[in-house]
């Protein structure tokens, strides 16, 4: 079997489901507006916006399954694409993981708990409803955010002069400001014949709304078992095909669904090498309904992001357990460009580890 699958977006992810695929003997063309998408250093991209017909015509021929790697991808493109072509999550996830409202009611409509929220349509709304959150609230827009963006923290009523007039100009929601001990994610894999993988429990750390790092498997807690068991009800009910990471807040005493991301995701970068399967291998596997690989892991990983530039002593550091991943993107201030994997048999071995590499480098995490 040598099927030829198509990505939307050319990112890193679509650069790092290739990767996976080529020793499986898949191949790959990519579509993405930007002519210097990462992903075309690996294989053949059609640039293009996500509207031009043509474009995505000629995409369609050439391929003979499609997924993506970017969820901002517009809805109608994949529609118009799974007319011709299976597509992978479908059209109507898409809509969903899109809008921060409608991911939210979904998960209340199958009793998976979230952050408290209120749908905001202009200033006096936010006002009533920020009162109602104890002024302990982000106020997000509804679509196209990710990493933090399009956010703004609420904690008094002077944030509230704060928030430029032109954002009301877009859907918004308020959510109450979780007090969360950690932020966890569980990567799922659903193939389409139902059969269904979780790789460990993963803990990330964001800086300014940007993961920064991931350690897996996360120190156990008693709450674990309930992120899976919301993660593989998500998967379930959605009837989902493909990897899915559903980034979940841990309080005291609650797990709560932050988002999920209808494609492989950074906190699962580490399965490369710290997985018996990567997030890659498998999403490629499920959407081909090929058996899923093992999701177990030896030992212990860590990724550490590399956000706006690399360290210069990248290319000298040969330690035995740290993998790096250059993407080929253009440095640029809080962009991602690439990510380190350190692995090690403990958690004792994987923190000296971090540190030694971090000090040697000079960075902070
Ligand atoms: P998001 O883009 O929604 O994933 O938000 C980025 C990061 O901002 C999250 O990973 C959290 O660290 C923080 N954050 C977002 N929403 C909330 C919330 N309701 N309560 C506490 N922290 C939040």
């Amino acid at each position: 079997m040598t099927p030829t699958i198509g990505i939307l977006g050319g990112g890193q992810l679509a650069r790092m489901m290739a990767l996976a695929g080529y020793p499986l003997g898949f191949n790959f063309v990519f579509f993405d507006p930007k002519e210097t998408a990462c992903a075309g250093q690996v294989g053949r991209l059609i640039s293009a916006d996500y509207d031009n017909e043509i474009a995505i015509e000629e995409f369609c021929q050439q391929v003979d399954l499609v997924t993506l790697d970017f969820e901002n991808v517009p809805v109608d493109t994949l529609r118009n694409i799974a007319k011709k072509k299976p597509v992978f999550p479908s059209p109507d996830i898409l809509a969903i993981a899109q809008d921060r409202l409608l991911e939210k009611q979904f998960c209340h409509s199958i009793n998976v708990p979230t952050a408290e929220f209120e749908p905001i349509n202009g200033l006096s709304e936010l006002k009533f409803a920020a009162k109602k959150f104890g002024f302990s609230a982000i106020l997000k827009t509804r679509r196209m955010g990710y990493d933090g963006k399009g956010q703004y923290l609420i904690k008094n009523e002077q944030d509230l002069t704060q928030i430029p007039g032109n954002l009301f100009e877009k859907d918004l929601i308020l959510e109450q400001l979780v007090p969360f001990e950690r932020e966890v994610s569980v990567i799922v894999a659903r193939s389409q014949s139902g059969d269904i993988k979780t790789w460990p429990l993963c803990e990330n750390k964001h800086k300014e709304g940007i993961l920064t790092t991931t350690m897996v498997p996360a120190k156990p807690n008693d709450l674990d078992a309930t992120a899976f068991e919301y993660a593989i009800k998500m998967a379930e009910s959605l009837q989902y095909v493909g990897v899915m990471v559903i980034e979940f807040f841990q309080t005291k005493d609650q797990v709560l669904v932050n988002e999920f991301a209808p494609r492989v995701h950074n906190s699962g970068h580490w399965t490369i090498e710290g997985a018996h399967t990567s997030q890659f291998e498998n999403h490629l596997r499920a959407g081909l309904d090929l058996p899923l690989g093992d999701t177990g892991m030896d030992g212990m990983a860590a990724m550490l992001n590399w956000i706006g530039a690399f360290p210069d002593q990248l290319h000298h550091l040969t330690d035995v357990g740290l993998y790096w991943h250059v993407y080929g993107k253009q440095p640029k201030p809080g962009r991602k460009i690439g990510h380190a994997t350190l692995t090690a048999p403990d958690p004792q071995q994987l923190h000296d580890k971090i540190l030694q590499l971090v000090n040697r480098l000079g960075v902070q995490l």
